[in-house]
């Protein structure tokens, strides 16, 4: 169904810089995601709902040891006031997400959630980071479909440097997707590509894992430094030589990757992304690889308070503007607009190349 790529090919890839191989790696992927998920890009409307956190983790601007930041928190007015936007504009799924604030409280989250689930056709993803088991079986219960947790790097010692744990608790997001998906969530995870000291064998290990996992939905953006953090503070080390840099191109071939390896999944083309390439950052990642764009719904006014990264793309502009121009931008590369909540085509999708495509990215080759 799927390729399957050797650890050393897989490695091989994320080092060349070969224009003509680079051209036959996106030209791949954009075939394998045409054949496994078609044309058509679904719309995620995004309610960044709370940017207070707990967490210190030593890359996002959010982390609470961030004290110039000014906090918000959605009132469920506004909250069900972004929902009616994503009706209206023929979104299929809203993703709530927030910084990890347990002043967003359980029972609120499930409220809204059966209320987008009894009112709306709207597919439910939630994105609100580590929360206890009992919180995310009441909102699965509540009806919430899917849920996005990033592993942001497979590398242990990596993400313990950056993912500090909350006092007396270990953080294993691993474990945590593997029992949302028990609780019958469709799963998200991803990576940032280029965080200081991320080695290119562990880059390849991550692309692996989305696999190992099979992952539902998967999220692959640049890690931008943030001045207000440790990392954006160059206060960790780098892999020297190993260092995977936070380039484009590195981005689009781990897209690109991705593709060929989890063909079916949905992939997204990041704000990340086009916040490193604003003229066309989110057409590149549509056409090697990408299958979905979350345009975002958050007030105008809170914008640029969930500054995970700076100089994020569309922090000024209305929900009713970054509708318009996503919609332009996907029309404008031939593809299509999908209709309807959008969730995993299903594991039996019928590819006969597949056995081809194992072929064709022999290490040989390189
Ligand atoms: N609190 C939730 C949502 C976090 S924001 C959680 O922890 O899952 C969503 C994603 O933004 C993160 O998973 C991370 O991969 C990305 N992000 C955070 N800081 C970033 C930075 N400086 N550059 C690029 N991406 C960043």
């Amino acid at each position: 169904m799927n390729v399957i790529f050797s650890s050393e090919v897989l490695l091989d890839w994320l080092r060349t810089d070969d224009p003509v191989k680079l051209d036959r790696l996106w030209q791949h992927a954009d075939s394998m995601r045409y054949k496994c998920v078609g044309d058509e890009v679904h719309l995620r409307g995004l309610i960044e709902v709370s940017s207070h956190c707990v967490r210190c983790c030593a890359y996002c601007g959010l982390r609470v040891d961030n004290r110039a930041l000014e906090r918000y928190r959605l009132t469920d007015a506004e909250v069900l006031g972004c929902v009616d936007l994503a009706v209206r504009y023929g979104y299929g799924t809203v993703v709530i997400q927030s910084g990890e604030d347990p002043g967003l409280s359980a029972a609120r989250v499930a409220g809204w959630v059966t209320r987008i689930k009894s009112e709306t056709p709207l597919a439910v993803t939630l994105s609100l980071g580590e929360r206890d088991d009992e919180d995310l079986q009441l909102w699965r219960t509540a009806g919430a479909n899917r849920y996005l947790l990033r592993f942001e790097t497979s590398d242990p010692v990596l993400y313990k440097r950056i993912h500090p744990n909350r006092p007396g608790m270990v953080s294993d997001r691993f474990a945590l997707l593997r029992r949302l998906r028990r609780m019958g969530y469709e799963i998200g995870s991803g990576v940032m590509v280029g965080i200081p000291g991320q080695t290119f064998a562990s880059l390849a290990r991550d692309i692996q894992f989305f696999q190992e996992l099979d992952l539902d939905m998967i999220g692959v953006g640049p890690y931008i430094p943030h001045p207000a953090t440790p990392l954006g503070q160059g206060m960790l080390p780098a892999a020297g030589a190993e260092q995977v840099p936070a380039t484009e191109t590195m981005v689009y071939k781990v897209l690109a990757l991705t593709r060929l390896i989890r063909p079916d999944a949905n992939i997204p083309s990041t704000t990340a992304l086009a916040t490193l390439n604003r003229t066309d950052g989110r057409e590149l990642g549509l056409m090697r690889g990408a299958n979905v764009v979350m345009p975002n719904l958050t007030p105008t006014r809170y914008r640029a308070l969930y500054e995970i990264y700076p100089a994020k793309a569309c922090i000024g502009e209305t929900a009713d503007a970054c509708r318009a121009c996503l919609g332009g931008r996907i029309a404008a590369i031939g593809r299509t607009v999908a209709v309807g909540p959008g969730g995993r085509m299903g594991k039996t999708t019928p590819i006969d190349t597949d056995r081809s495509y194992g072929a064709t990215y022999d290490s040989k080759d390189l």
